[in-house]
């Protein structure tokens, strides 16, 4: 592929782009780094529709400045977050807010979302400054290089990894080599257009399941275009483990139960109740069962009710109508339909 064939790539990808792209997305008409990240981090796990019409400007008019998501309580942002799930995103946020105004971290940078937002950060070290916080890897990086400061870095999400399988015929792409051949590609002198037209190609045109090649800016050199969904090849899917467990709702004479927030990587900072692989305790009444679904395990668990005997008093009890409240997952949604 040498440099005209590239040129021609890129006025072809800027046509396609300004006919089809989905220039209407919010966080494409802001030069706010703090929206942008924001956005990015949303978008991570998210479908772009889940993240429009329900969280992003929500999210913003309750947290509108980094400074204000940084002095959030952390139940307060995760329950901004409910339904999105993968909430180490939410936790991560929150700690990369505290990290960037408690540190003065990176100039620039500190002040996002506030009137000083679009002052330059040292280009050099904006990257490094970003990948040193908490939840924020190489793309989401580029990210908001790219979009909020125009800086010449390829961006790289699921859907513009399978695009440059596929213009490349890769099978299984390492992740320097998708690295090298996205930088190989961008158009320095446009990256935020260039950025948004890969992954809307990827979303629109590229898509997973019967590409549209014959529409694709970049047919002409697409090696991958005769047999697309050969790329990058499948990944085989292993069935995610079963782990049965039993949760105990303690409830104290007062009727309020005992929950505490969770303080693991999975879920951090999610309220639960007591968990147990054993079998249920004796003096327990069975309330029913539920199944919940996560992306590395099922969990089955049975639900049972158990009067507290002792130790009943404390922070950690709440009545049914505060639990209701609190930032749960989904799982201890379904056991409060049970209550
Ligand atoms: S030509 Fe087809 S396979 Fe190649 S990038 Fe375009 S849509 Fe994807």
């Amino acid at each position: 592929m040498n440099k005209k064939s590239i040129q021609a790539f890129h006025r072809r990808l800027h046509r396609w782009y300004g006919a089809h792209g989905r220039k209407d997305l919010p966080w494409r008409h802001t030069a706010d780094p703090y929206a942008i990240y924001v956005s990015e981090i949303m978008l991570q796990q998210t479908q772009v529709a889940t993240v429009l019409e329900r969280y992003y400007f929500p999210f913003l008019k309750r947290f509108p400045t980094l400074a204000k998501l940084a002095a959030a309580r952390q139940d307060n942002v995760l329950a901004a977050w409910h339904g999105l799930g993968y909430y180490n995103r939410a936790t991560n946020l929150h700690k990369a807010a505290q990290k960037i105004v408690s540190r003065d971290l990176a100039l620039g940078i500190r002040h996002w979302g506030e009137e000083m937002s679009t002052l330059m950060p040292n280009a050099q070290s904006l990257i490094p400054n970003l990948l040193a916080l908490p939840g924020i890897g190489r793309n989401t990086a580029h990210a908001i290089a790219a979009f909020a400061y125009r800086q010449p870095v390829a961006v790289m999400e699921a859907n513009v990894r399978r695009v440059l399988s596929r213009i490349f015929a890769l099978e299984t792409p390492s992740e320097p080599e998708l690295w090298d051949k996205a930088q190989l590609l961008l158009d320095k002198a446009e990256p935020f257009d260039y950025n948004q037209a890969m992954m809307d190609v990827g979303a629109l045109v590229c898509r997973k399941r019967a590409p549209l090649c014959g529409q694709c800016p970049a047919n002409s050199m697409c090696k991958g275009k005769t047999s697309p969904e050969s790329y990058p090849a499948l990944k085989s899917k292993k069935t995610p483990p079963v782990r049965r467990k039993s949760i105990v709702l303690l409830r104290n004479a007062e009727g309020k139960y005992y929950a505490t927030p969770r303080k693991s990587r999975f879920l951090n900072g999610l309220y639960h109740f007591v968990e147990m692989d054993t079998p249920p305790p004796l003096k327990s009444k069975e309330l029913g069962h539920i199944r919940q679904q996560y992306s590395h395990f099922t969990l089955e668990a049975a639900i049972l009710l158990m009067e507290a005997e002792h130790g009943n008093k404390g922070k950690n009890w709440y009545t049914l109508a505060q639990l209701k409240k609190l930032p749960v997952s989904m799982a201890e949604k379904k056991i409060l339909e049970l209550l």
